[in-house]
């Protein structure tokens, strides 16, 4: 089985990303952590990446596709299963994604949306904290750590992500409507779309993702 999660940031793609992979034992791939990883790493996608996402654009698709084709080529010897996070997100990398899942002969993926409205995005991710040594994610809203700007998990500190401040908030939820939105209407086509409230706790969103599976899949 191969899913794609998609939803305008802040709609909780990595948390119920990490409860997929503990529980279908699914490879989890997200363009976003693998740019932010290329940054740290100082490569040269990392480089071409930053300023870009920096203030919130999208990074070019074929840069995009060129990293999930290798990430897919690392793992598809032992899985063919995969979790797509943060991919497609233009009308573009729809068609880049159908042409990798033939190069690597996949099944088609379904899509899950999770939908929540703009109001909560922005507390979602102007609020959200992540803990800077072992990746917890608090918000100062909706979740705060016990002590402010300390982990409750390992004490460690807690930092925003440089992305969620409000101007770039903004931006990327502008791009979403614009240019990531449309996507959906490829795989409505294809029935191959099915849409979540997420606007619950994210157990209650982990079911309902849980159900659409079983009934689907
Ligand atoms: P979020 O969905 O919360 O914004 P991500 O970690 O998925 O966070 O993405 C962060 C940034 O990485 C995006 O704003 C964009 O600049 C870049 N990015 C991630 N995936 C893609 C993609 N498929 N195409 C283009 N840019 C991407
Ligand atoms: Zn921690």
């Amino acid at each position: 089985m191969n899913l794609i999660l998609f939803g305008p940031p802040g709609s909780g793609k990595g948390t119920q990303s990490a409860r997929l992979v503990g529980h279908y034992g699914m490879t989890h791939i997200s363009t976003g952590d693998a740019l932010r990883a290329a940054i740290r790493n100082k490569s040269e996608i990392g480089m071409r990446a930053q300023a870009i996402m920096e203030r919130g654009g999208l990074v070019g698709d074929e840069l995009v596709t060129d990293l999930l084709r290798s990430i897919i080529g690392e793992h598809r010897d032992t899985t063919d299963s995969f979790l797509f996070d943060g991919y497609p997100r233009t009308r573009q990398q729809v068609m880049n994604l159908d042409q990798v899942i033939e190069e690597f002969n996949l099944s088609p993926p379904a899509v899950i949306q999770l939908d929540v409205p703009d109001e909560t995005l922005i507390l979602r991710l102007t609020g959200r904290r992540l803990c800077a040594h072992c990746r917890a994610v608090f918000n100062i809203y909706f979740s705060p750590a016990r002590q402010n700007g300390v982990c409750d998990i390992c004490a460690g500190p807690l930092m925003k992500r440089v992305d969620d401040n409000p101007e770039t908030t903004r931006e990327r939820l502008r791009v979403y409507h614009g240019q990531s939105r449309p996507v959906l209407e490829q795989y409505q086509e294809r029935g191959l779309l099915y849409t979540i409230d997420a606007t619950g706790s994210a157990d209650e969103v982990f079911r309902k993702i849980n159900s659409v599976i079983e009934e689907n899949y």
